[in-house]
């Protein structure tokens, strides 16, 4: 295959992305990240968007087989953020110069839909922000009443296309009712975000493939793709993590397939590899999204061991993220950072 002739085309077949995630090629991946690079330029010029994110309970119904916050892990110790915490935490956020809040937790209806509702529409009332779910699958009732309280945006990722896979990783669950959830959402009129994580044990690249081409298909509003990182007191504990390298080819692929899109350079990321964030963004991310849970919550938020600044004082995190960001010729953006496919139509 040839390299340059296919950076350069408008569609990429499964074959040819497949080709450009294999690895064993510096020189390769160097050209692909470049041209991922030049994409996310004229897509999204050089504004970085931060997505704050509280996460307002560890408490989850689920048994994801690669998740610490799986119900069946009994050593983590859990919490529940009060709504006042939240709001006051959203309140913070703002002041920071942040524009999204993320209400990030595992799938826990104990926060039922009046609870988050509630919540929604205090923190909307007080602070001109963008607010994004990210609470798993819950009822369509409850994410349309909640898009009616003001939520934006939705972040509900597919983990895997492969429908196989995805009951194994998923205690039996279908795939095909993610994909109905996200279709729901998008429905009601949130901004969605989807994606997959890289490296779970079984995952081939054509899987990888699959994946991006999913994320084309359901005309995503952001695709995230983190690499898996072991976590203890699951089944997957003694696994291998995801690569960093996979990670950063599959992010470029997706910023050349996809353009319009919101692509972030995740936590995850930054946890395996030092440089992650900065990786990342250099190749097509154009979203970060800092946990700004407070203390002593974010220490619990244990989806995966030793993630990337959870020492750190979350009030300390912008001024941080802005040197690294600038740091390579980029700047913080001053916009709630809305989909770049709603730009496009405001302009038409
Ligand atoms: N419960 C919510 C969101 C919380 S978890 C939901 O299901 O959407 C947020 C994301 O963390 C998940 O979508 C998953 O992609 C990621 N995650 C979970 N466990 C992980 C692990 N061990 N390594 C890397 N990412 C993980």
């Amino acid at each position: 295959m040839n390299l340059d002739h296919i950076l350069n085309k408008e569609e990429l077949s499964k074959e040819e992305i497949v080709f450009l995630l294999s690895p064993g090629n510096e020189e390769k991946d160097e050209k692909l990240f470049k041209r991922a690079d030049e994409v996310r330029l004229k897509y999204c010029g050089n504004d970085v968007h931060l997505r704050g994110i509280i996460e307002l309970s560890n408490f989850c119904e689920q048994n994801c087989i690669y998740c610490g916050l799986r119900e069946e892990n009994k050593e983590l110790t859990r919490y529940r953020m009060k709504p006042e915490e939240i709001i006051e935490t959203a309140h913070t956020i703002r002041k920071l110069g942040i524009f999204t809040i993320v209400l990030q937790s595992g799938e826990d209806h104990y926060f039922d839909t009046d609870m988050i509702a509630y919540v929604i529409y205090q923190i909307k009332q007080k602070v001109d922000v963008a607010i994004t779910l990210s609470l798993g699958e819950r009822g369509l009732d409850e994410y349309r009443a909640w898009r009616i309280s003001g939520a934006d945006r939705y972040l509900l990722k597919h983990e895997t296309a492969n429908s196989k896979l995805y009951s194994i990783y998923h205690n039996q669950q279908r795939f095909e009712d993610r994909l109905e959830h996200l279709k729901f959402l998008k429905s009601v009129g949130y901004q969605i975000g989807s994606g997959n994580m890289i490296g779970l044990p079984l995952q081939t690249l054509e899987d990888i493939a699959d994946d991006i081409l999913l994320c084309k298909e359901l005309e995503l509003d952001m695709a995230a793709f983190g690499p898996f990182i072991p976590s203890p007191y699951t089944p997957y504990q003694n696994k291998q993590a995801g690569s960093v390298d996979l990670t950063l080819r599959t992010m470029a692929i997706a910023r050349i397939v996809l353009k319009r899109v919101h692509i972030p350079a995740t936590t995850a990321l930054a946890t395996l590899d030092e440089d992650g964030r900065i990786k990342g963004l250099n190749a097509g991310a154009n979203i970060v999204m800092p946990d700004l849970t407070p203390s002593p919550y974010r220490e619990q938020y244990q989806i995966y061991p030793d993630r990337k600044c959870i020492d750190e004082n979350p009030l300390n995190c912008k001024g941080c993220l802005q040197l690294q960001i600038e740091s390579i010729g980029r700047k913080i953006s001053e916009s709630r950072g809305d989909s770049l496919k709603m730009k496009d139509k405001i302009e038409l």
